[in-house]
């Protein structure tokens, strides 16, 4: 068994002569194991961040356990030979199971326990390279700055204002969590974070100062890895466009916010499962939304029922639905083909019409930006499950395009 801990190690003779220890506890593994040949004698093994090839004490050397402060996730074991005190801070249930071994080891009754050989115990300096780090309070970033080596990493209400650029030195970040502090601007250089897969940046301030800089939306690798994305509680008015090219984005949550509208493109993201919109000021949704398969959408508390019903079918004749120049039609034979496109290939001013495309109700890609018709839908027909705190009925306006005559019939006729 191996338990990760905090230890203390006192050397009882240095303070017999009045040298006293530095005090300080290390990050460290703590081992039981046994002897390979003579299966009776235990071992404990210790390593540290200053010792990586470990100290080895022998059980049956302990003098005594103190165990008074266990519910603390605290214990000492003081051992005879080497004259050394282990004091011990750990998290108590790991603390309590790892006693029990030790019990066990000491009465002679893990015999039939599954306790390794010391030599297959691969305690390596990997165990003391940390993975993940929760920092509750501002003093406790470490001093050496954050290790490369973190999968998972905590920074919850700190008040911080600024993104800490050392975050963007960790390539095997996977969690980010920056909720609840008063950041209002994520830099460019953040969609390079390669594994990145969950980022929560709820309650926050992006968006206060009108202009959000989402650039980082765009980084390539950021855009295929992202699955969770949670910005709610800010002060955002709008969506940027791009947002659909999250193409791996499984949970979006934008609660909170004063979104007035989402952008058309929202439905892109085919991955898309979960969609929390509540409290914002929505009078309408992208008529794209009805192409993704949600699993579950909240749009409690907006505006749908306020607004007026916006424009009529009969304000617009048919070509300026769908006939359009020739550009438009190559393109939007390109978005039906999924044809791969990039900046390298094609004119910048293209890359930009092919990512603004809208969708029809069919889900065909449409060119056109300005016109389009709102239409209820009701909610049900469309999504698993939605929450929804209207008594009246869960029919919403959807912004509508249309990209032929066969779905301009259909909106005349339904
Ligand atoms: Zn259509």
């Amino acid at each position: 068994m191996k338990l990760q801990c905090q230890v203390e190690v006192i050397n009882r003779l240095y303070v017999s002569h009045n040298i006293t220890s530095n005090g300080k506890y290390l990050k460290s593994t703590l081992a039981i194991g046994k002897e390979p040949k003579l299966g009776t004698d235990y071992f404990i093994l210790h390593f540290s961040s200053v010792n990586k090839t470990g100290m080895k004490y022998q059980v049956k050397c302990i003098k005594q356990v103190f165990v008074k402060c266990m519910n603390e996730g605290k214990a000492t074991i003081r051992f005879e030979e080497p004259p050394h005190d282990l004091c011990i801070k750990c998290e108590t249930i790991q603390l309590k199971c790892f006693m029990k071994l030790l019990k066990c080891c000491i009465t002679g009754e893990a015999k039939n326990l599954p306790i390794s050989s010391l030599s297959n115990i691969s305690v390596t300096a990997k165990d003391n390279e940390p993975k993940k780090i929760v920092i509750h309070n501002r003093s406790e970033f470490p001093m050496q700055g954050l290790p490369r080596t973190l999968e998972s990493l905590y920074l919850s209400g700190l008040k911080l204002c600024n993104f800490r650029r050392d975050i963007l030195l960790l390539k095997r970040l996977v969690i980010l969590d920056l909720s609840n502090n008063e950041i209002e601007k994520i830099p460019s250089e953040f969609g390079r974070m390669p594994c990145l897969s969950e980022l929560y940046l709820s309650n926050n301030q992006l968006g206060a100062k009108g202009q959000v800089d989402w650039r980082w939306l765009l980084g390539p690798q950021i855009s295929k890895q992202l699955k969770l994305l949670d910005i709610s509680s800010n002060k955002l008015l709008y969506l940027p466009k791009a947002i659909w090219k999250l193409q791996s984005l499984l949970t979006l949550k934008l609660d909170d916010n004063k979104l007035q509208k989402l952008p058309a493109t929202l439905g892109r993201i085919s991955s898309l499962r979960y969609l929390t919109i509540s409290n914002n000021e929505l009078g309408s949704l992208p008529c794209s939304l009805m192409q993704c398969r949600l699993e579950f959408i909240d749009l409690s508390s907006n505006k749908f029922h306020e607004s007026s019903t916006g424009p009529k079918l009969q304000k617009y004749t048919p070509w300026e639905f769908y006939i359009n120049n020739l550009v438009h039609m190559a393109a939007k034979l390109l978005l039906k083909n999924k044809v791969y496109y990039a900046p390298n290939i094609i004119p910048w001013t293209l890359v930009e019409l092919l990512d603004n495309a809208n969708m029809c109700i069919c889900g065909a890609p449409v060119l056109n930006d300005k016109f389009y018709i709102h239409k209820e839908f009701e909610l049900k027909d469309y999504f698993r499950a939605v929450a929804f705190n209207n008594n009246r009925s869960s029919s919403v306006n959807f912004e509508c395009y249309v990209c032929s005559p066969k779905c301009l019939s259909y909106f005349r006729n339904s």
